[in-house]
C-alpha cells in the first residue's frame, strides 16, 4: 500500500483519489451500515467528524458512506449519529 498522501488543507484530496484508495484497501463499502459498493450504491465521502463541528479535510476523518448514510449523518458528531444509527434498526438499504 503506498504511503497516505500528504492533504493541502485548502484542497485537501479529491474523491476520486479517496475512492481509489478505498478500493485499493478494498474498503468497499459503506462504514456505517455495511452497505457494498456497486450497482445503484454509490461511495461517498463522509467527514467522520463533521467540517462543521471543526473536523478536518484529512485521511484520518475520511470514511466511506452510502448516500443515505451520508445524507441521514450530515453534520451530526458521532455521538448523535450512533444514537440515530441505533434507533433505525436495519439502517440504510
Ligand atoms: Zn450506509
Amino acid at each position: 500500500m503506498p504511503p497516505l498522501r500528504p492533504i493541502d488543507p485548502a484542497h485537501g484530496p479529491s474523491r476520486a483519489d479517496v475512492v481509489q484508495l478505498w478500493e485499493e484497501l478494498e474498503w468497499w463499502s459503506c462504514a456505517y451500515c455495511d452497505a457494498d459498493f456497486g450497482g445503484a450504491v454509490i461511495p461517498e465521502v463522509d467527514h467522520v467528524t463533521p467540517l462543521a463541528k471543526g473536523g478536518l479535510h484529512e485521511w484520518s476523518n475520511l470514511a466511506p458512506a452510502c448516500a443515505e448514510c451520508n445524507r441521514l449523518k450530515s453534520d451530526r458528531d458521532m455521538a448523535d449519529w450512533l444514537s440515530v444509527l441505533a434507533g433505525q434498526g436495519d439502517g440504510c438499504p
